[in-house]
This record gives structure tokens, C-alpha cells and sequence, in this order.
């Protein structure tokens, strides 16, 4: 793959080894994270724990880390985690986002249990990653958007566009433009047809989809094809490959 000097961030990329019995034990560390981002021509990423939700040990490897990619830190938001609201507290400038997996903790994000740490990326101005998958009752894109509507000063990046499906992303776009949910956007992550894609970007623009892999459980040159299979103009491809997550993550620096 050609790689141009284009500055590519990917706002979805995950350290460490996974505990979902289907994933097999897969994980790899930073140094192999860099390694794949580097050589499809990335230079940046937001960095996030597996659902081991090893918040210290990924910043700690963030801290050992030399380069050459500079990464953002995102901590794996998991209400049962008693000791996530003083790492946060102590984090707090380290930390660029806040990720929510509903599916994993098996709650919606509308569920009690998150709201703290919902105020807590209020109070700071955090953008939130959030997991939104085809278990409609749980990680389902409406439970999310009535969330981002109750909080227009975060941003949310919706990953999976939504849903992972046509339907869902289709739905998740019409939803945010006909509601006017300017702090919504879409995460490309794991959607693999181009006019999926496409017909998103049409509803919403280009100024609301982050490119994200998904990475270490997908490679991030497959969904970079797909973007690469639109023929965007280089503003486009710009905004989606880099410059829309650095802009909504800009503030919220803490660079590693
Ligand atoms: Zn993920």
C-alpha cells in the first residue's frame, strides 16, 4: 500500500490481551500497536485498554514508550472498577477520552451506573468513545444518542458508525442530522462497505466521521481501503483520516 505523508491518527486502537473467550487469548502490546500503525502510514492514535480494563498498566506502557507515534490515552470506563473514579481523579491530565463499552459491562449507557463518570467527561470537557453495536437494548445507537443529547458540550464519537450493519448506520446518520446532534460523530471501525460509509458521509459530511480500526482486533489498513475506495477530495480524506479526531481530542492534549 502506498503510504503518503498525510498525518493519520486512528481514534480506536486497543493494548493489551483480551479475556473474551472467543478472541483466544489474541493481544499484543504497544510496541507491536506501533509497530502496524507505523507501517500503514499512521502518526498518531488514541490508545485504549482490552476489556481486561488494565487503565494503569496501558498508561504505564504509555509512559515507557519512546516513539515514534505520538498517542492519546483513553481509559476503559467500567462502573464496577472501584478504583476508577480516584485513577481518574489522579489521571486527570493524562487522560484525552473516556471509553464506554455497554456490551461488555452489560449495561446501556443510559443505565446509573455510568452516569459519574458521564459528569466526570462533562465537567472536564472529555469526548467519550462509545461502543454501539447490533444488541439493540444495550449498545443499541438510540440508547447512545439520547445521551449525547443530554450533554451537547461532549463530544461522542459512535464506533462501529453505530451499529455495524447498513440499517444501523443508516439510522444512526439520519437520527443525528434530523435531531441536530452536533456533538455526535461516527466512527469508521469495522464497517467494510464503502457506500455504507458513503451514504453516511452524504447525510452528515466529512467533518463528522473518524477514522478508526478497531486495532489490535483489526488491521487498520482494511478500513482505510474502504475510505480510500470513496475518491474524497484531500479535504475530505484529511478531515476523516486525521484532522476531525485531532480537533475533537486537541483540547484534551495530555500527549504521550
Ligand atoms: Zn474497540
Amino acid at each position: 500500500m502506498p503510504i503518503d505523508t498525510f498525518d493519520r491518527f486512528d481514534a480506536h486502537v486497543h493494548v493489551g490481551r483480551w479475556q473474551l473467550p472467543d478472541f483466544g487469548g489474541h493481544g499484543s502490546d504497544l510496541d507491536d500497536v506501533s509497530g502496524v500503525l507505523s507501517a500503514t502510514g499512521f502518526t498518531g492514535a488514541l490508545v485504549m485498554p482490552t476489556d481486561a480494563g488494565d487503565n494503569a498498566g496501558t498508561l504505564a506502557a504509555l509512559d515507557a514508550y519512546r516513539g515514534p507515534l505520538s498517542f492519546l490515552f483513553a481509559p476503559w470506563i467500567d462502573p464496577r472498577d472501584a478504583s476508577l473514579p480516584a485513577f481518574l481523579d489522579a489521571n486527570a491530565g493524562r487522560i484525552a477520552a473516556l471509553k464506554f463499552h455497554p456490551s461488555f459491562c452489560r449495561l446501556p449507557l443510559t443505565a446509573p451506573e455510568f452516569r459519574p463518570f458521564l459528569q466526570h467527561a462533562a465537567d472536564r470537557g472529555l469526548p467519550c468513545v462509545v461502543h454501539c453495536g447490533r444488541w439493540q437494548e444495550v449498545a443499541g445507537w438510540s440508547i447512545t444518542l439520547q445521551v449525547v443529547e443530554s450533554l451537547p458540550r461532549v463530544p461522542f464519537i459512535l464506533s462501529h458508525m453505530g451499529g455495524d450493519s447498513p440499517g444501523l448506520v443508516a439510522g444512526a446518520a439520519a437520527a443525528i442530522h434530523e435531531r441536530h446532534l452536533d456533538n455526535a460523530y461516527l466512527g469508521t471501525e469495522s464497517i467494510r462497505e464503502p457506500w455504507v460509509v458513503g451514504r453516511a458521509l452524504a447525510v452528515l459530511g466529512s467533518e463528522r466521521l473518524v477514522f478508526g480500526s478497531d486495532h489490535n482486533l483489526n488491521h487498520p489498513g482494511s478500513f482505510l481501503a474502504v475510505i480510500e475506495a470513496l475518491g474524497l477530495s484531500a479535504a475530505q480524506r484529511a478531515a476523516i483520516l486525521g484532522g476531525n479526531a485531532r480537533r475533537i481530542l486537541a483540547l484534551h492534549a495530555g500527549s504521550h
